[in-house]
């Protein structure tokens, strides 16, 4: 796995538990102590009220695609392998809004309001990240 290429995440203080948690393959999201909005990207202050009592909580890891776009050609030799894939603005049950990629199926067959889960892609040793498949019953 150490010949990893593709960019990835810099994990800072305040990111650390969720790439702590996608590593234990569990996607975690922040939640205000005072306000109880449910916050992503992971940040320092609520975006609601400005509290920096800030927690964690387990997401379901469950959602539906937003939107999608699928690559077709004309990228950098590091992606080419991946051709085609798609990248897609995933809704998730906590009204979280995340992009990632949607993995384990025919590019073709991603739509909008598509159900998907997550999955973990262990990419390199310290980092894992969260991809989207469609939803398995
Ligand atoms: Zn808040």
């Amino acid at each position: 796995m150490s010949d990893y290429a593709k960019p990835l995440p810099v994990v800072q203080p305040w990111s650390k538990p969720f790439w702590e948690g996608t590593k234990r393959h569990e996607l975690l999201l922040q939640q205000c102590k005072d306000c109880g909005a449910k916050i992503f990207y992971p940040r320092k202050a609520c975006p609601e009220c400005w509290s920096q009592e800030l927690g964690w909580s387990q997401a379901a890891g469950r959602g539906k695609v937003f939107a999608h776009t699928v690559t077709l050609a004309g990228v950098e030799e590091k992606f080419a392998a991946d051709l085609p894939y798609v990248l897609a603005m995933i809704d998730l049950d906590e009204g979280i809004r995340m992009m990632g990629n949607v993995v384990d199926c025919d590019p073709e067959q991603v739509s909008i309001g598509m159900e998907v889960e997550v999955v973990f892609d262990d990419v390199t040793d310290e980092i894992t990240l969260p991809k989207w498949r469609p939803l398995r019953a």
